[in-house]
């Protein structure tokens, strides 16, 4: 994490493009810094200013745009903290925040705003994920989410898994993360010893959005990571300039199942102050979406979902609905 590029020039540089783009990077990282990993970056194409992977993380100047109905919070989060850290939206999950850093800033997160520094559930031992869940009985669940929970070392990760063997209500540990995929060494020998010490079932919920960001190393670590028994499960971005084709999305669910993950979300893009670029209109996310369930095993198909403030779940948008036969 600590030789990742932060500098746009730097970024530029390293895959051969040109400078025109410098100015308006160097205005949009005073919103949200850059960073990006060198093993994502050697998956990029170089010269190519629409590759996939680098749309994801290439500042731009139009961040700067004031876009109506894109804000700071575009999910309720900050309604939905009811202690540091600890987010409780949905019956019998809670979802928790225990750092702020990533490994990769992606350009659309919805987090980009978020005040990681009053929002810490890992601080004093976990302490007030400890009162939640004794406030809460009907907890059964524990997401740790994002910034990427595995920037923690294994020293707070075993804190968090001793307090979970004194509290059976807990029945799985889910983990919200993107550095396995931007850093695969990320799963090593001490992450996997953390994995197998831990007494309650493991979900580990990757977050990939482009077929060409799986390589060797990815599908290494994912089968040490089966091989223990997590569960794994991807959630994507549906994203304009990235993966807004039915071809992009049949080849991620496609190389996901040959790592061993299987698609669980497709999420239309939370509208945060700074990603309206990313934005596919409704339409098109649709009959997109129609043309990928055509195309695919239904256990290949992700559920198309949207996040909205307030509501019980997450909405499912165009499910069973009858849609007519567009094909993009
Ligand atoms: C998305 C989310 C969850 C998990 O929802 P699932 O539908 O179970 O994946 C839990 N808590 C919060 C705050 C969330 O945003
Ligand atoms: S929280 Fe997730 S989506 Fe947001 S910048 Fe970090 S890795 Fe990317």
């Amino acid at each position: 994490m600590a030789g990742a590029i932060t500098d746009p020039e730097e970024l530029l540089a390293a895959l051969d493009l040109g400078r025109e783009w410098l100015d308006g990077a160097r205005a949009a990282v005073a919103l949200f810094p850059l960073r990006v990993p060198h093993p994502y970056l050697a998956r990029m194409r170089k010269g190519c200013i629409d590759d996939p992977l680098l749309r994801q993380v290439l500042p731009l100047a139009s961040e700067h745009q004031v876009v109506a109905g894109y804000g700071p919070d575009p999910v309720g989060d900050m309604r939905a903290l009811v202690a540091p850290g600890i987010l409780q939206k949905y019956e019998g999950r809670t979802l928790l925040t225990a750092t702020g850093a990533c490994a990769v800033h992606c350009r659309y997160c919805f987090r980009r705003h978020f005040p990681y520094a009053q929002a810490n559930a890992a601080r004093d031992g976990w302490r007030t994920v400890w009162e939640h869940l004794d406030r809460n009985p009907d907890v059964q669940e524990l997401i740790l989410s994002g910034g990427d929970p595995l920037t923690l070392g294994e020293d707070r990760l075993t804190q968090l898994l001793h307090g979970l063997t004194l509290r059976p209500q807990v029945r799985r540990l889910r983990i919200h993360t993107r550095l396995p995929v931007v850093i695969p060494s990320r799963v090593d020998d001490a992450f996997m010893a953390w994995v197998r010490s831990a007494a309650l079932p493991l979900v580990m919920v990757l977050h990939i959005n482009h077929a060409q960001e799986i390589d060797d190393a990815v599908r290494m670590a994912m089968r040490r990571l089966r091989a223990a028994g997590v569960t794994l499960l991807n959630q994507a971005v549906l994203l304009a300039g990235v993966n807004d084709s039915a071809d992009a999305q049949v080849q991620l669910s496609e190389a996901l199942f040959a790592a061993g993950i299987l698609p669980y979300y497709l999420h239309a893009l939370d509208p945060v102050a700074g990603a309206a670029h990313f934005a596919v209109p409704i339409e098109r996310a649709l009959a997109l979406f129609a043309a990928v369930e055509g195309r695919l095993p239904g256990y290949l198909v992700p559920k198309l979902v949207q996040e909205q403030a307030g509501a019980p779940a997450k909405v499912r948008l165009g499910a069973g609905m009858a849609l007519p036969n567009r094909v993009q």
